[in-house]
């Protein structure tokens, strides 16, 4: 019995590349590739590299690129691996553009809170 593996790292991955069946190359944050063969059979797998357990979440359709935020609570824009070139390669200007539609979105979530963070 092999011991139970806790994930380290979440990777996005686009639906539309697992149904299409070829291979998606998933980039660690280590900069290690692990490329994986849909349909998947697991979905963790191990960064060669970094030994980074990484679980993969498979998102519908071609997202291109989700939202996310990083460990100071920054919006940032995570690729969907797997994502077609042309959801990917956005300008420098639809990048800015995309996170300054989050940063509004989360100021306008955090209005109209009554606090309650030491609940
Ligand atoms: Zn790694």
């Amino acid at each position: 019995m092999v011991a139970k593996l806790k994930p380290d790292l979440f990777a996005f991955v686009a639906g539309m590349a697992v149904e299409r069946g070829d291979p998606i190359p998933i980039t660690c944050n280590c900069g290690g590739v692990i490329t994986i063969m849909p349909p998947l059979q697991e979905v963790l797998v191990v960064c060669a590299r970094c030994e980074s357990c990484i679980k993969l979440l498979v998102l519908e359709g071609d997202p291109g690129y989700v939202m996310g935020s990083d460990p100071n609570g920054e919006p940032r824009l995570i690729p969907v691996q797997g994502s077609s070139r042309e959801k990917l390669d956005i300008s420098d200007e639809q990048r800015a553009k995309a996170l300054e539609d989050v940063r509004k979105r989360f100021k306008d979530s955090k209005k109209g809170s009554t606090g309650g963070v030491n609940e």
